[in-house]
């Protein structure tokens, strides 16, 4: 795996999002829309685009307001890949283990927000 040179980057939890992450199995619309459990992959944050997992992640507006606080936002915009398997090797090869962990949860984060909005009937934001 990916991760498996890195085995002191994140607890497991972290890991087990990044895993579904990589292998497209996290719970976005784009997925439920091709599995005609939903009529649209628009976004429900933003309403802007099909609520992919980078989308969700890096490029949702919402998303993007996390990134532009950190260390990395730079770094996403000369990402060469719309693949979050490829964009996390990419930053993988630049980062240390310390700050890998860091980018990892930050990635975690908008999903998580998202969950709590959603949780509490709030996940149409605009
Ligand atoms: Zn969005």
């Amino acid at each position: 795996m990916l991760l498996s040179k890195r085995r002191n980057v994140g607890p497991p939890k972290l890991k087990h999002f990044i895993w579904r992450a990589c292998h497209g199995m996290l719970a976005v619309k784009e997925r439920f829309f091709y599995r005609h459990i939903t009529n649209s992959q628009t976004c429900q944050l933003c309403g802007d685009n099909a609520e992919t997992i980078v989308h969700s992640i890096f490029w949702c507006k919402y998303a993007r307001e996390i990134w532009l606080r950190s260390d990395y936002r730079l770094m996403l915009d000369v990402s060469p890949s719309t693949c979050f398997a490829e964009i996390l090797l990419w930053v993988t090869e630049k980062l240390s283990s310390s700050d890998l962990t860091t980018f990892m949860a930050l990635a975690w984060l908008p999903g998580a927000v998202e969950t709590k909005l959603t949780s509490r009937g709030l996940s149409r934001i605009r």
